[in-house]
């Protein structure tokens, strides 16, 4: 930190799974590490109410992963900041510059970004007017809202089809509204869709608007994909999981990439700058799951070690 004028040997950003991870390697690794995250650890499992395909844990609660994997990290020294991370840029003198948004600046010669992604909007007339009032990227954080209502979850990927399915503890009934007639969601989840009786399926669809009155949302202006025709559908909330965009952009300069924004890594997790390492849902990658996020963060720690031995070696 400048402040003090010490700097670190590794700077995480983001306390994900991957971020968590990252740190717990780290601390066993010996290194002057920070991880700095803007909220609770946690990540995505804050906003997953149960999760059932974390090796060895056959079904545990999402915050209660969150708390295990903090507390693990720490017991071998992780050191958690709470801030926002505004700014990563390579200074002249080789060292990283990683900005906050409370005015402070880490300097370390590597850096992990596990800062994960934002939900994609749907970018439909509406959308942003109800967001909050009837419009929620978050079945867990919103789904106790909507006790006995009629709801839509809009998408088809994992995602969608896990969170309608949390939906309907709550929901009268949950639409799936999904733009092909096929979902993308692996097997399993979409079975538990198709089996339970609240969830019913809207193949072929695409939302035009989401209408509501001065207090919410009331229903979704649909077209067909295949024929243009148009349909209404009465809905008192909507859920919308049409993906993540990473947050890759506070890096500055030029980072490779894939036609999604997510970074391309090496073997090592280590992106087109040298000492930027990236793990969990910033990088390009088949799938996204925690078991992918711990296992890249396991690697690009490991690698940073080995990284900072050859610039000592080399100085
Ligand atoms: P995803 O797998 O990218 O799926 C996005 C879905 O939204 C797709 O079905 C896509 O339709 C649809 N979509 C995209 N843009 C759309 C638009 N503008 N309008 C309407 N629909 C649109 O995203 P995700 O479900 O958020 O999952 C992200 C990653 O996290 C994946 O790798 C996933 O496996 C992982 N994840 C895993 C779990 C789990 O294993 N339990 C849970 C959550 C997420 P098309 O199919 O037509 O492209």
């Amino acid at each position: 930190m400048t402040e003090n004028g010490s700097t670190y040997d590794l700077v995480i950003v983001g306390a994900g799974p991957a971020g968590l991870c990252a740190a717990l390697y780290a601390g066993r690794g010996m290194l002057k590490a920070i991880t700095i995250e803007r909220g609770p650890p946690g990540g995505e499992l804050l906003n997953t109410d149960l999760i059932e395909d974390y090796i060895g844990f056959e079904s545990i609660k999402g915050w209660e992963l969150a708390r295990q994997f903090a507390e693990h990290a720490k017991k071998f020294g992780a050191d958690i900041v709470t801030d926002t991370v505004e700014r990563i840029r390579k200074a002249p003198d080789g060292l990283f510059d990683v900005v906050t948004a409370r005015e402070r600046v880490f300097r370390a010669p590597a850096v992990i970004l596990t800062a994960g992604g934002t939900p994609v909007k749907l970018g439909v007339p509406g959308e942003k007017e109800y967001a909050g009032k009837g419009v929620s990227y978050c079945a867990v954080c919103d789904g106790a809202f909507f006790k006995g209502e009629v709801l839509a979850v809009v998408g088809g990927g994992d995602a969608a089809v896990e969170e309608a399915d949390y939906l309907t503890r709550y929901a009268s009934k949950v639409y799936i509204v999904h733009r092909r007639d096929q979902l993308r969601a692996s097997k399993i989840l979409q079975e538990r869709a198709f089996a339970n009786p609240k969830i019913e399926m809207v193949w072929n669809k695409r939302v035009l608007e989401i209408v509501g009155d001065s207090r919410t949302v009331k229903h979704l202006a649909l077209e067909e994909t295949t024929t243009g025709a148009r349909s209404q559908l009465a809905v008192g909330g909507v859920f919308v999981f049409i993906g993540f965009k990473p947050n890759t952009g506070i890096v500055e300069g030029h980072v490779k990439h894939d036609a999604g924004g997510y970074f391309i890594t090496d073997e090592r997790m280590m992106t087109s700058i040298p000492g930027l390492f990236a793990a969990g849902d910033v990088r390009s990658q088949l799938t996204r799951q925690i078991t992918t996020a711990v296992g890249d963060a396991t690697t690009a720690a490991i690698a940073v070690e080995k990284y900072l031995a050859a610039l000592r070696q080399d100085d």
